[in-house]
């Protein structure tokens, strides 16, 4: 009999994890004005609702922590960064930030100005938000078969090429950066192919542009070019991560996701004079340029988590837990975006919660009712994130309208995945009988799904 296949990690220490009842569930999520941001983590039973700074961290990472150097200017753990960030991704400058939005912060203070035009593959909330602030405009260039969630494309994260050159023509000098996400996580944690990275790097040279990478997923991307694009089979993830960024000027990293930390972020970059620049605002917003928001022992915890996040036998069992729920899934015929993507299932709501109209916010709604059957918390990706349009301040609603279920690194063993999946095929069972979305009462003027408030429509 062939061995089955298993994480490569045992457990060393743990933490408990309380079932509730539906009664009291009804109470809390009304408490939380149905935004699952507002729940305690204690009324949470099975919690995915990011795998953003909520992973575990190795006992390499924790006894790195010991020797973390406190100095406020030129601290040894900075230096080991340093290291790790140049020999790992090829970036001779780089600058400490507390988180990936600090860095776009710092970086976008540098680079974008009012008027300008970013365009780039479907970018984050934080990256979009912290462009239309500075009054510039976010151009997603996502190529069109990441819009239908049941078409298997290997590299749904991509760039349309000819809509980037389409892009770079029309709006030429209000272009300062193209910016590409890897792994394009509002597709639904969907790779950038190396073919497709190195298509966007002769376009910018051909139209004098720089290239940022938003790099936060950079080594599952790694991983997927590894499986899937010919020619990579046999090339370690540091190698693929290696070329990967040969294709990038300059990244912005939230290292609470494929570092494996609770916190941190950085920028790179080649050009000295960018290093300079972004130094002045780093060190109004983030710190010195040495510790930038972020201390001694995270940084050496960064460090270390960055050489364990590029290995494949980690990377492998994190990849094919995901795959795991999405198999799940695909026995009970819920539809969700395929394939499955490197940290989280996108579940398609508008095709659950068919009879909730996109006013009512069919993924807000889908992502209370999966609370309400089993505690579990999944995050609304669709017409609540994508906020109003800054100019005319109707509603957008994005193409796609999803529940993301985005699991943590390390936590969870594939028995969570079996509760989770069998709470959503009892949604999915009673779909016909869910009638009523949700309304606003309240929204914030910018990224209003972090606080919004709502009830019953
Ligand atoms: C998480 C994330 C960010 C923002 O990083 P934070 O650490 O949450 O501030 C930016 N871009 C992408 C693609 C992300 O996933």
């Amino acid at each position: 009999m062939e061995i089955p296949f298993s994480e490569s990690y045992k457990a060393k220490m743990v933490e408990p994890i309380r079932r509730s009842t539906r009664e009291e569930r009804e109470a809390w999520i009304k408490e939380a004005k149905y935004n699952l941001f507002n729940l305690r983590s204690e009324q949470v039973f099975i919690d995915l609702l990011t795998d953003s700074g909520t992973g575990a961290m190795s006992d390499r990472q924790w006894s790195a922590m010991m020797l973390g150097d406190e100095s406020y200017a030129g601290a040894s753990s900075y230096f080991k960064l340093k290291e790790t960030i140049y020999s790992l991704l090829g970036f001779e400058h780089f600058l400490p930030t507390h988180q990936g939005r600090a860095a776009e912060n710092v970086l976008f203070s540098t680079l974008v100005k009012e008027g300008n035009v970013v365009p780039g593959n479907s970018h984050f909330d934080t990256t979009k938000g912290h462009i239309e602030f500075r009054k510039a405009t976010a151009l997603d260039c996502t190529i069109d078969e990441a819009f239908d969630t049941q078409h298997e494309h290997p590299f749904k994260g991509n760039v349309d090429p000819i809509k980037l050159e389409n892009a770079l023509k029309q709006y030429s000098d209000r272009i300062p950066f193209i910016i590409i996400t890897i792994t394009n996580n509002t597709a639904g944690g969907q790779p950038v192919s190396l073919q497709n990275l190195r298509e966007v790097r002769q376009l910018a040279n051909k139209y004098g542009k720089m290239v940022v990478f938003d790099s936060a997923r950079f080594a599952e991307n790694a991983y997927f070019i590894k499986m899937r694009e010919k020619g990579y089979a046999d090339k370690s993830i540091k190698a693929i991560v290696k070329e990967m960024f040969a294709n990038a000027d300059a990244m912005t990293m939230s290292a609470k996701k494929d570092a494996i930390v609770n916190m941190g972020g950085f920028i790179a970059m080649r050009s000295k004079e960018l290093f300079q620049q972004a130094s002045v605002y780093n060190i109004m917003f983030e710190g010195f340029v040495t510790y930038g928001g972020m201390s001694g022992r995270d940084m050496n915890a960064l460090a270390a988590g960055l050489d364990e996040g590029t290995e494949f036998d980690y990377l492998d069992t994190r990849i094919k837990q995901v795959a795991y729920l999405g198999n799940r899934l695909d026995e009970f015929g819920i539809p969700y975006q395929k394939p499955s993507g490197g940290h989280a299932i996108f579940v398609d709501a508008t095709k659950v919660l068919h009879r909730i109209p996109r006013e009512e916010f069919t993924a807000q709604t889908l992502g209370v009712e999966l609370y309400l059957e089993a505690g579990i918390r999944g995050v609304e990706i669709g017409a609540m994130m994508a906020d109003r349009d800054p100019i005319t301040r109707e509603n957008r609603y994005p193409k796609l309208e999803m529940v993301r279920l985005a699991i943590p690194r390390r936590v969870y063993s594939n028995n969570h995945m079996d509760v989770v999946a069998v709470a959503l095929k009892n949604v999915w069972d009673r779909r016909d009988t869910i009638t009523r979305g949700l309304k606003i009462t309240y929204e914030a003027p910018i990224m209003r799904h972090f606080t919004v408030e709502m009830e019953r429509a």
